[in-house]
């Protein structure tokens, strides 16, 4: 099939190799001067897994191809999906204008009946306003659907979560489409069945309430986290206890300092400014959200109660700038907020991530320029004289780092686990002061 993929960011390009190496012609369009230049070059704008060979190998076989020109990509093509950002506006609504844009783009340029879908993540009646902006620009009379087909993967296991899926929602109720989506998605259905099919304002609805799911669970054991400290109960023994329960399960239980991403904390947001436009208060949603925003305070607040407020003269090396592992995405990093509020009380930090360090200069450069922030090019540069190490990402090289060394690089053997990656007990015995989070 020839599709063409507007917006190549970390869903659209996954999302074009993926249904190229599945023997499909892919364009890839963006309007991004310099992620053009670079996916022209050979490169891979982003980091994720697996990414950068299978992008090589279906530009080497013809099969994969990158555009400015909507136009010239949406000819001939069979389906047309929007893969373009959705940020938060002002209010916290999703800002649909980049979608909109694309879709009145796509309407001037349709010659041929196109499936249009929109892949982004966007609110409940979003394909009624594609339909009718494709509608209201089409320069000659031609037939074309609108389908709701979000995105699930995971930043950092975005090709494996695309080859293989857990379920494909589409959303539509044309039958003409529909055959094209099951054609579509075949090859990533061999073993059994993964399309779910339904309307397109339940799809939308889905995308939103996945991610929301994920991130009451986040908030929840946060929650249950902070209440165990103050308790003196361990969190790590009460989450396995609730995890071994299947009702539960241990996906998405593990406390930490809060939800970060470019998907939970815009999407959450979104909801709850869905329900308001309908008269409907989001108690629980709310909720997660003001759980998570102060989450991200914690680990500062109990580097506070070790140190007192006035941070100045105290250094801190951070591990881990990402939102997650896996990934080189700072959106709403928790890193970010734990370095602005020990910058803010006087520190010093000097930090250390595998690969978000390009990205994360970006979101430092002004901190870095007054001598606040420093990044280092090591994992053990970031520790030599500190006052105490922050694990603020649990890339696996810091799961279990040489405590022998630290110790001896340290100025002081301090160590606050945003994680909760580290043995407590084993830590105390070795001469460390450990904090972690609910323990
Ligand atoms: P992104 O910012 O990485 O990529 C968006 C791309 O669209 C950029 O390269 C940008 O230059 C391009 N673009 C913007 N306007 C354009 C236009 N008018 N014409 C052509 N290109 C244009 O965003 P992303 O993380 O890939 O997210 C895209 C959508 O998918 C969002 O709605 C997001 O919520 C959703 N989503 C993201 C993830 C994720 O893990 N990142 C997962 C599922 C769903």
């Amino acid at each position: 099939m020839k599709l063409s993929i507007v917006g190549t960011g970390y869903v659209g390009l996954v999302t074009g190799a993926c249904f190229a190496e599945r023997g499909n012609q892919v364009t890839c369009v963006d309007n991004d001067p310099a992620k053009l230049a670079v996916l022209r070059g050979g490169g891979v704008p982003i980091y994720e897994p697996g990414l950068e060979s299978m992008v090589a190998r279906n530009v080497d076989n013809g099969s994969l191809g990158f555009t400015d020109d909507l136009a010239a990509a949406v000819q001939d093509a069979h389906v047309i999906m929007i893969a373009v950002g959705t940020p938060p506006g002002a209010d916290g609504s999703a800002d649909l204008s980049a979608v909109l844009a694309v879709a009145r783009a796509i309407g001037a340029a349709l010659t041929d009946y196109a499936v249009i879908v929109t892949k982004s993540t966007v609110p409940v009646g979003t394909a009624d306003l594609v339909r009718e902006a494709v509608a209201a620009s089409l320069a000659c009379n031609v037939e074309f659907d609108v389908v709701s087909n979000p995105e699930f993967l995971k930043e950092g296991a975005a090709v494996d979560d695309f080859m293989r899926p857990d379920r494909v929602v589409v959303g539509t109720d044309s039958e003409r489409a529909r055959d094209v989506m099951s054609e579509l998605y075949e090859p990533f259905s061999h073993l059994r069945e993964k399309l779910i099919f339904m309307g397109a304002r339940e799809s939308e609805m889905t995308k939103y309430a996945a991610n929301a799911m994920l991130a009451t669970k986040i908030s929840f054991m946060n929650e249950i986290a902070n209440l165990c400290e103050r308790l003196g109960a361990d969190v790590e023994s009460v989450r396995r206890g609730i995890g071994s329960d299947s009702r539960i399960g241990y996906s998405f239980i593990y406390p930490g300092i809060g939800y970060g991403g470019s998907c939970f904390p815009k999407d959450v947001k979104a909801l709850v400014r869905t329900a308001k436009s309908v008269g409907f208060d989001a108690l629980v949603l709310n909720a997660v959200e003001a759980r998570n925003d102060r989450q991200k305070h914690r680990l500062v607040e109990r580097v506070v109660e070790h140190f007192g407020d006035d941070l100045s003269g105290k250094s801190f090396g951070l591990w881990g700038l990402s939102f997650k592992p896996g990934t080189d995405d700072m959106r709403e990093a928790p890193a970010l907020v734990i370095i602005q509020g020990l910058v803010a009380k006087g520190a010093k930090v000097k930090a250390y991530d595998p690969v978000a360090m390009t990205e994360a200069t970006r979101d430092l450069q002004v901190l870095i320029d007054n001598g606040s922030v420093e990044l280092t090019d090591h994992q053990y540069a970031a520790v030599e004289g500190v006052d105490s190490l922050i694990l603020a990402t649990e890339w696996s090289i810091f799961r279990q780092p040489d405590f022998e060394a630290l110790m001896r690089l340290m100025g002081a053997p301090v160590i606050f686990d945003g994680r909760n990656q580290y043995n407590p007990e084993r830590l105390r015995r070795s001469g460390f002061h450990y904090v972690g989070i609910g323990r």
